[in-house]
């Protein structure tokens, strides 16, 4: 028999797959592993929620979609991006291509909501004509028209969401990532939130949401994949919050 040289495999993407994760494992320098063997593929336009305890894995696994981390072994693909090849250069563009949003929104609170959003644009060099048209319409798409002039810290943390995402969204990402966006808000924000989030999905953006809120989840009837200890142990269409901690 002919010794065949084993080459490394190449990650097998389908044409509809915006994320395709292979048998990942990441590890920090000290204790058990983050993720521990994660095999994952959405395809483009899911509305996916990624649910588990504390400590599960969840914010790493983002981090990884993102690039911020490289797994310690295993394959990503996002994109089309293979993200333990891409070069450094690339990394930027590929980002731009991600939209982010976290649990303490992350906002320049001196900052009005207009200057907030704009930023994002600056970032990517739009024109100044351009981004004087987008910040208004997309701050009406999240509804928050009328609060352009307002300063951040001024406004209600449900309000201070819908700008976050207005950023998110601003330079139209393929893929909206959410790491707990209701977690600092109260049952009614927190359900006006999702549903920005889902008409987002429904307007063709594939959508991942890292949360706790067990209600919405059910309620809203999309896929739940569900980590334990950095394995996935469940992963359902139509899915119920199951609870790992
Ligand atoms: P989750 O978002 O589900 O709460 P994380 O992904 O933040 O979980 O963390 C998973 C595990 O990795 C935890 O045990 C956590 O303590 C550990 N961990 C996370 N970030 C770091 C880090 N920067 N250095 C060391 N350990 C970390
Ligand atoms: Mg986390």
């Amino acid at each position: 028999m002919p010794v065949t040289k084993k080459k490394k495999r190449k990650l097998a993407i389908g044409d509809d797959e915006v994320i395709v994760l292979d048998n990942v494992c990441k590890s920090y320098e000290s204790g058990a592993p983050a993720l521990n063997g994660v095999s994952l593929r959405i395809k483009r336009g899911e509305f996916v929620f990624i649910i588990g305890g504390s400590g599960s894995g969840k914010s790493t696994l983002i981090k990884l979609l993102l690039r911020e981390l490289v797994p310690t072994s295993g394959s990503i693909n996002v994109l089309g991006y293979d993200l333990t090849r891409i070069r450094h250069g690339r990394i930027p563009q590929f980002r731009r291509k991600l939209g982010i949003v976290f649990q303490d929104f992350r906002l320049l609170p001196d900052r009005n909501v207009y200057e907030n959003v704009a930023f994002a644009q600056r970032i990517v060099q739009r024109p100044r004509r351009e981004i004087r048209k987008n910040v208004p319409a997309i701050l009406s798409q999240v509804g928050l028209a009328g609060k352009y002039k307002s300063k951040i810290k001024r406004l209600s943390g449900g309000e201070q969401q819908r700008v976050a995402i207005a950023r998110a969204l601003i330079n139209r990402p393929d893929i909206l990532l959410a790491d707990e966006p209701t977690g600092n808000l109260d049952p009614k924000n927190s359900e006006e939130i999702m549903a920005l989030l889902q008409k987002v999905n429904e307007a063709g953006t594939t959508v991942l949401v890292v949360t706790h809120n067990g209600e919405i989840v059910n309620k809203m009837k999309k896929r739940v994949v569900a980590l334990n200890k950095g394995v996935i142990i469940s992963d359902e269409e139509e899915g119920e919050y199951v609870n790992a901690d």
